[in-house]
């Protein structure tokens, strides 16, 4: 099994892992209903894009 040369210090290993968190979702007011959408998708709730119908609105 290889073995690492050197311990990693508490500031090398933090430093390589200051990219690890999670970034929160994007979300959006969808500008039809006001309900959250991910933004440059068709809204959920009411299927709207661009400011047009381009599906139809889904139940629930
Ligand atoms: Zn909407």
């Amino acid at each position: 099994m290889a073995v690492p040369r050197k311990k990693v210090s508490r500031s090398r290993r933090n430093k390589r892992r200051s990219h690890d968190g999670l970034k929160a979702p994007a979300y959006e007011e969808c500008p039809n209903c006001g309900d959250l959408k991910r933004p440059h998708h068709v809204c959920g709730a009411c299927g709207y894009y661009n400011g047009r119908e381009v599906v139809a609105a889904e139940t629930a």
